[in-house]
């Protein structure tokens, strides 16, 4: 199918691109790799009446450490998650979740902050997103805004971003003392998106307790989420097969799970607590 006609628009600024969405009153879209953007536009399930073309703002488009922060630009692309040598050291999951996103001209294309603000209830990023804590920065109209990651994805394709907010960066918390992090995932064969991917943060005491854990899912309810019952069962606790077998059981407890062609919600349950367990144990691998 071919998209309804719109407007486009490059910005040259984020402050433009601001203006610009406020200009069109909520009929604008942005658009960045276009990777979900336009193959809903192609399927007229998105409509706007104009798309405000951000891929050439330069600052939008790092990865940098800055003291107890790694700073990810909006416009980051997937290979550039992936291939960060800062990423890399101190947030590897998400390097992990990066380049197992689709193909490489997905990667080449897709940005990170397209893929956080887009809210596929099957994207890999939100899983290490929501378990590194890291937190969204917008700009919209009335300034900049900082959204904790466990408040910014709210459904399925539905996030806090309000009308007229752009994602400018992400942050996450460069990790203390002795900490791993992965992430893995089952992919749907022809998108590469994950049926179930889970990510997992680890950090280890000097006795080779777990001081610390985070789970995040994703791909299995309407939006992504901490497998908090598994965390509470583990935190503390030196891991053992059996520990660990118990604990990821509690991964996909009270959670809906979605049922589609691909899986049914019972086996997408299941792969909650399987990927849940396999990525806490590579996480201990690299702490
Ligand atoms: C064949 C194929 C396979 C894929 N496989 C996977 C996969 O395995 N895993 C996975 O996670 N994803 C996958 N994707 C999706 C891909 O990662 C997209 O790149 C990503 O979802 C969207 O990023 P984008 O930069 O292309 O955003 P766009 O398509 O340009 O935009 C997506 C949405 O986000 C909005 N938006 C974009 N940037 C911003 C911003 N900075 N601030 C506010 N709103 C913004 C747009 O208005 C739009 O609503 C796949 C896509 C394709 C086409």
């Amino acid at each position: 199918m071919i998209a309804q006609n719109f407007e486009y628009t490059v910005a040259t600024s984020l402050a433009e691109a601001v203006n610009l969405l406020q200009k069109h009153g909520g009929r604008a879209k942005i658009l960045a790799g276009g990777h979900s953007l336009i193959p809903m536009m192609k399927l007229r399930l998105a409509t706007p009446e104009a798309l405000i073309d951000i891929g050439r703002i330069p600052e939008l488009s790092y990865v940098r450490q800055d003291g107890d922060m790694v700073r990810i630009g909006a416009l980051a692309t997937h290979h550039v998650v992936e291939t960060s040598g800062v990423v890399m050291r101190h947030c590897q999951a998400l390097a992990d979740g990066a380049g197992l996103i689709g193909d490489i001209q997905v990667r080449n294309k897709g940005t990170i902050g397209g893929s956080i603000a887009h809210a596929d209830p099957a994207a890999d990023y939100p899983a290490s997103i929501l378990a590194f804590d890291a937190t969204i920065v917008t700009l919209g109209p009335k300034g900049e805004r900082l959204i904790p990651a466990s408040k910014f994805f709210v459904d399925m394709l539905t996030t806090a971003l309000e009308a007229n907010e752009i994602v400018r960066e992400i942050q996450i918390p460069v990790q203390s003392g002795k900490t791993g992090s992965a992430y893995l995932k089952m992919a749907q064969k022809a998108s590469g998106f994950a049926i179930c991917g889970a990510a997992a943060v680890v950090e280890l005491d000097g006795s080779g307790a777990m001081a610390k854990v985070a789970i995040g899912i994703t791909g299995v309810g309407n939006r992504a989420f901490r497998a908090t019952e598994a965390e509470k069962a583990l935190k503390g606790q030196k891991p053992t097969t059996d520990l660990l077998k118990r604990a990821c059981e509690k991964a996909s407890s009270g959670v809906i799970a979605l049922e589609d062609i691909h899986a049914s919600a019972d086996y997408r349950l299941d792969l909650a607590r399987i990927f849940a367990r396999r990525a806490v144990e590579a996480a201990i691998e690299r702490a």
